[in-house]
């Protein structure tokens, strides 16, 4: 087994600290209220965004944190670690990468900035479909370009946080399969304004929904949207939203290490009460004096 050993430095401390006392104000208390009311975590998020935590990937330059994804997945770790869910937010972190990637010059002036300051939410990407979940290079919808506007016809499911975003990323065939050399190819990624009504985009929670934060289906039909200047960089969308989608990898792990010592924690506490309780049972007038039966499954 390699032993691989990650020292942290001051700032680095420092940063777990600050977030751990921020995650202190919203207790597990909170987030059980909110689960029952099936509620989004407005304010922790608010409060997150405010302190800067959620843009820290985003360059100096356009007012996002500038650091990297070691801290990224710090900030992210002592979320779960304190019993918080920071799967809430965690997009607004790292879909902007395809944006700060490949995105134009005058996109990037226009929405980072933004984006790190929290006036605007991009933590929606719509890449699976009905019929291509890991086998992104068959998606059908379609994006075909009609003088100044695309018009894309399509469904996608499983889309996280569509309800809470401002902003999407679109993954949508601009060449058809048969037209194009390879598979990954004729692909192309849009950042798209979703807020307010719009005509041919429907939004609906998945029939399985009772949580705020549950994935959502969005059916496109006939949709239209006037294309902004990336748009000229497509056909390599493909590469262009796993960009993206490689920093979500690390940083969910890293919750799931935040989650560890939470589990082992709560799991304890949970053990000690069900060996009170048989304890108590035992004592009892003709309480059960032997271990329980085992259960036999049919
Ligand atoms: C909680 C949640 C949130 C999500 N949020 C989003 C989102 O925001 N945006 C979005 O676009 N999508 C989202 N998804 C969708 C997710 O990315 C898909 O579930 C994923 O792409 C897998 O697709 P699928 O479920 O159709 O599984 P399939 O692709 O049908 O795969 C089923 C199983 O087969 C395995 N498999 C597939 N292909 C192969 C192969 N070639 N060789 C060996 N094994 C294979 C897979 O590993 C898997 O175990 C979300 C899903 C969940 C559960």
């Amino acid at each position: 087994m390699v032993d691989i050993r990650i020292s942290l430095t001051e700032e680095q401390l420092a940063l777990k600290k600050a977030v751990a006392e921020l995650c202190k104000l919203y207790p597990p208390s909170y987030w059980r209220e909110l689960d029952e009311k099936r509620e989004y975590p407005e304010a922790f998020v608010q409060e997150l965004t405010k302190a800067g935590y959620l843009s820290v990937l985003i360059p100096e330059e356009y007012g996002g944190g500038g650091l990297g994804i070691l801290e990224a997945g710090l900030i992210l770790e002592e979320i779960n670690r304190s019993g918080g869910n920071a799967a809430a937010c965690h997009a607004q972190m790292y879909i902007m990468g395809t944006l700060l990637r490949h995105g134009s010059e005058e996109q990037k002036a226009r929405y980072l900035p933004k984006i790190a300051s929290g006036e605007l939410r991009l933590q929606a990407f719509a890449v699976t479909e009905p019929n291509s979940g890991s086998d992104t290079t068959k998606l059908q919808t379609t994006a075909v370009r009609h003088g100044d506007v695309y018009v894309v016809n399509g469904q996608k499911i499983f889309i996280s946080r569509v309800l809470q975003s401002d902003l999407m990323l679109l993954l949508a065939r601009t060449t058809p399969l048969d037209k194009v050399r390879k598979k990954t190819e004729g692909l192309s990624v849009f950042l798209i304004d979703i807020r307010g009504p719009s005509r041919g985009l429907q939004v609906r929670p998945a029939a399985h929904h009772d949580q705020p934060l549950d994935p959502t289906s969005c059916s496109l039909t006939t949709w239209r949207f006037r294309p902004t200047a990336s748009s000229a960089r497509k056909e390599k969308g493909f590469s262009y939203i796993l960009d993206g989608m490689n920093a979500e990898r690390i940083l969910v792990a890293s919750e799931s290490i935040g989650d560890g010592p939470l589990v082992h924690r709560q799991g304890g506490a949970v053990l000690q009460r069900a060996r009170r309780l048989r304890a108590a049972h035992r004592r009892q007038p003709g309480g059960c004096s032997s271990p329980l039966p085992k259960r036999t499954w049919p």
